[in-house]
């Protein structure tokens, strides 16, 4: 099954597509990784999604990608005498750490981390950005503030504090539960919520000690201060709009939106832009103009996925929101503007071998008229390398890792495809890349192919050949690899493979 589109979709799984028809239909729709949220549902429910979109994957015989996403801290205010209480502008309004019961004039507010933090001067947000109190004093368990705007308070609302770096973990406990849950799972990307400088990643990566990859949201001030150092050590990040757009005016959101993308796309991580993508196909079958727009900006300054969120997981056209995703990322990338579009900002190559080889690669498909860039990778690196061009050109990424291939469903243009054992020779190379291309239909016999692979074969961060090579004509291996006794593929039930011989092309 080869998708139409390079820029790829992310859907998140909840009570509205729990089903296993659902979740089919939506990756047949176009889903390419779909996203369990640990701030709903038990583990039960996620390890039943899980099962089933792992069941779809052995079925169709595609990679899928699943990111577990942790609820991260969570800072809520206590409880009112009178459920909530409308507050004054200009009025004077108290936050204690220790228990009160709230009324007009105070509230207990149960994190001690605030009160390490914060100063007088910073904001306090209150139920999603509505209100706005301003810090006078903090004695260490009262914090005194002035109400900024007029507004309803009411019991358990969120906090936000955008001024202020928390000195917390933004791994909580129940987050260190879900986190070892997911990995026992084995999905491919784990979601960290609430990341404020890169500290916060390499403590998740103590904890996670290299069992799944680690993505960061962006959605705090702080974080976009420390963006080059979160990028650089994470492995993928995500515009968490909805977050964002509390904690920073939400004028500001479209600017942050487009440094992040470059700055992922300049270190070649994949980026997902996030949150009310499509937000009114919660309720109603057609999005808007405005939300079209929206999606086909992101595809326009190169993000690697889109993502929804309560449209698929909650909304009531879980399939139509993403056959609307999918249909706006390709009336983008149809666009006779978009090669330029995209390409608007040239991006630095490496001085390294495996660039010069991604980027030469990259140069022949477009000047030979190719129909694929075949990549073989042990660890997905060569191929991100390719797609971080984003050649308008598919990339066929062959691996014998089925994690690496799920992996690589995140990046932008890439068709990843699990193969059963690593190449072996020149012939097997372009036996193996001629014939998955045609096997995938991404090309056809007579197609022009530019593959780049690694000497030796087999072996990670070799990357140094680059072969161009026509579908049909070059595929020396295969009657070698017919006249050996052809390997066995691992267990089903285990995941491990999901390629089927060439021969049933
Ligand atoms: C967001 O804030 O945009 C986001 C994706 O995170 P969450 O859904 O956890 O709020």
């Amino acid at each position: 099954m080869k998708r139409e589109s390079y820029c790829k979709i992310v859907a998140t799984i909840g009570p509205a597509s729990s089903d296993y028809k659902t979740i089919k239909q939506l990756f047949k729709a176009g889903v390419d990784v779909f996203r369990l949220n640990f701030s709903h549902g038990s583990h039960e429910e996620h390890a039943a999604r899980h099962a089933m979109i792992r069941k779809i994957e052995e079925e169709t015989g595609r990679p899928i990608g699943i990111l577990a996403d942790m609820q991260g801290p969570k800072l809520r205010i206590g409880t009112f005498s009178n459920v909530s209480e409308r507050l004054r502008k200009g009025q004077d309004f108290e936050f204690h750490l220790d228990k009160v019961t709230g009324d007009s004039s105070r509230v207990s507010l149960p994190h001690k981390e605030i009160f390490a933090a914060i100063k007088p001067g910073e904001d306090l947000l209150v139920n999603d950005g509505r209100l706005r109190l301003t810090v006078e004093k903090n004695d260490g368990k009262v914090l005194s503030c002035k109400v900024q705007n007029a507004g309803i308070i009411s019991d358990r609302k969120g906090v936000n504090v955008p001024g202020t770096v928390l000195p917390i973990n933004i791994l909580t406990a129940k987050d260190r539960k879900d986190l070892e849950f997911a990995i026992s799972l084995g999905v491919e990307w784990i979601a960290l919520s609430f990341v404020q400088k890169v500290e916060d990643i390499h403590r998740a990566r103590r904890l996670i000690r290299g069992r799944t990859r680690v993505l960061a949201k962006l959605e705090k001030p702080s974080a976009i201060e420390n963006l080059e150092g979160i990028v650089a050590l994470s492995d993928a990040v995500m515009v968490a709009r909805g977050d964002l757009g509390v904690e920073m005016p939400p004028e500001r959101v479209p600017q942050i939106q487009k440094q992040i993308i470059a700055a992922c796309r300049k270190e070649g991580k994949p980026v997902i832009v996030a949150t009310q993508m499509l937000e009114s196909m919660i309720s109603e079958p057609v999005a808007t103009r405005a939300e079209s727009s929206d999606v086909a900006n992101a595809v326009y300054a190169g993000a690697d996925a889109v993502m929804l969120s309560a449209e698929t997981a909650a909304g009531k056209y879980p399939v139509e929101a993403v056959k609307t995703m999918d249909r706006i990322i390709q009336a983008t990338e149809e666009d006779p503007d978009f090669d330029s579009i995209i390409h608007a900002v040239p991006l630095p190559i490496d001085e390294t071998d495996s660039d010069a080889i991604a980027s030469a690669a990259c140069d022949v498909a477009r000047n030979r008229n190719c129909a694929a860039i075949s990549t073989f990778t042990k660890t997905g690196s060569t191929v991100r390398r390719v797609s971080r061009l984003r050649t308008l050109v598919p990339t066929l990424g062959l691996t014998p890792d089925a994690t690496v291939a799920r992996q690589l469903c995140l990046a932008w243009g890439v068709h990843a495809v699990k193969t059963r054992d690593d190449v072996e020779n020149f012939a097997d190379m372009v036996g193996k890349s001629t014939r998955f291309a045609r096997r995938e239909k991404l090309a056809k016999n007579g197609d022009r192919i530019v593959i780049s692979a690694g000497v030796p074969f087999g072996t990670a961060g070799t990357t140094n050949i680059l072969r161009i090579a026509i579908v049909g004509e070059h595929e020396e291996s295969k009657s070698a690899s017919k006249s050996k006794p052809a390997k066995k593929s691992a267990s089903r039930k285990t995941g491990k493979s999901t390629e089927k011989p060439a021969s049933e092309e």
